[in-house]
């Protein structure tokens, strides 16, 4: 399965893979953790290299940061002021690929779910949604 990854997805994984211990990252792994499920990390057999994966639930969690995923809170509107021309089609290229890679995971049977930055600020909020989530 590894094999049919492209190039280009292996790379994006890989760079995912150093970016791994962000804070959100870790506060969403902690807190899945404490309670009680058990995952995989950045499966990399899967489209999009999910965060979490929980392979016999068949689902996963990716954990988003607001600016570089463009989510729909006050930090994921900002747009740097200079070198805009950049900016824009990278950023919204981000957020493309993002659908289309949780497209092509339920496509594959598995279920998603974004847990972004800003959420994962409120602990109470971030448990009872992954408990939500995973709990079926
Ligand atoms: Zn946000």
């Amino acid at each position: 399965m590894a094999d049919n990854l492209t190039r280009v997805q292996r790379h994006h994984c890989m760079s995912r893979i150093r970016s791994r211990d962000t804070r959100p990252e870790l506060v969403v792994r902690r807190a899945v953790h404490r309670e009680g499920y058990r995952y995989k990390l950045h499966d990399a057999r899967l489209p999009g290299c999910p965060d979490l994966v929980f392979p016999t639930r068949r689902k996963v969690i990716f954990v988003h940061g607001c600016f570089w995923h463009r989510h729909r809170c006050s930090v994921g509107r900002i747009l740097p002021r200079s070198n805009r021309a950049y900016w824009i089609p990278k950023l919204s290229a981000n957020r493309e690929r993002d659908l289309r890679v949780r497209r092509q995971l339920r496509r594959l049977g598995w279920v998603c779910l974004v847990v972004w930055e800003c959420e994962a600020k409120d602990a109470r909020r971030l448990v009872q949604k992954v408990n939500e989530f995973l709990c079926y």
